[in-house]
């Protein structure tokens, strides 16, 4: 079967936080980091898998993000209407993930049981785990299982020939990377499981995280997922913006080629 091409869509930019808000125990926890915000398209001939949502105006207003661009008119830049989306995978329930559900009214999603099972379950009761996630975002991940159009995984699945799903948790309890067959080889998309490529390239955990011991043996996964460190896709570093290249609209990046030049991370 031919290889699957995969663009990163940025919708959103946040400036104004530090190091300390990307690592724990980092000693230059003072200098500012700046994160990316994407949702992610794979393609091939007409198929075509949504991989998250973002986020839109509303939930943008309410925590005081604000996005570059709603989510349904980057996909409209790429020439894909958000009625068409009947195939989405969303990495894990986070507001900047699956905050876009309710745009999406004929997709399929793809989703671990363990996520449901946390965002749905009793550490939700606890502030702090709760704080990345929304009521109204979960609930619509519910109303897709009772409307039939919800597609649960156990761990390693396949969502379509060369898509596979493979649960590694830690940052979120059912949080999924995806790995995609590409021209470049095995790509995979670290989503949450590695903000930057410093959380996995120097084991640096992300302050984000329920269970300390599997986001660090998520980032040894993803070495294992990828046929490359360079076909590893961290969920929010705007590094991504710099290595790969540009194509179409000026907030799309084409990742299926590998990134431009040596890649020296
Ligand atoms: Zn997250
Ligand atoms: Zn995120």
């Amino acid at each position: 079967m031919s290889a699957w091409q995969v663009h990163a869509l940025k919708y959103a930019q946040r400036n104004s936080r530090t190091r300390a808000d990307s690592f724990i125990f980092d000693d230059n926890h003072d200098a500012p980091h700046a994160m990316d915000y994407f949702i992610w398209v794979l393609r091939r001939g007409k198929e075509v898998i949504l991989v998250d949502t973002g986020y839109d105006t509303d939930e943008a207003t309410s925590r005081d993000r604000p996005i570059l661009r709603d989510p349904r008119d980057a996909l409209a830049g790429v020439g894909l209407k958000a009625e068409d989306i009947t195939q989405l995978i969303v990495t894990h329930l986070h507001y900047d993930h699956a905050g876009g559900l309710h745009l999406f009214p004929n997709a399929t999603i793809h989703l671990q049981e363990a996520e449901m099972a946390y965002a749905t379950g009793p550490c939700m009761c606890h502030d702090t785990l709760k704080m990345p996630f929304t009521a109204d975002h979960v609930c619509e991940a519910v109303k897709r299982v009772y409307q039939g159009r919800c597609v649960f995984y156990d761990g390693d699945g396949e969502v379509a020939e060369g898509v596979t799903v493979h649960c590694l948790g830690g940052h979120s309890r059912g949080l999924q990377a995806v790995r995609v067959r590409t021209e470049a080889g095995w790509l995979c998309l670290a989503s949450d499981a590695s903000h930057y490529y410093e959380n996995m390239f120097e084991n640096k955990p992300f302050p984000i995280v329920v269970d300390l011991e599997n986001m660090l043996d998520g980032f040894v996964r993803l070495h294992k997922l990828a046929s490359d460190r360079s076909l590893i896709i961290p969920g929010h570093d705007p590094l991504v913006t710099t290595l790969f290249p540009r194509e179409g609209p000026d907030y799309c990046w084409r990742l299926d080629r590998g990134p431009d030049g040596k890649f020296t991370l």
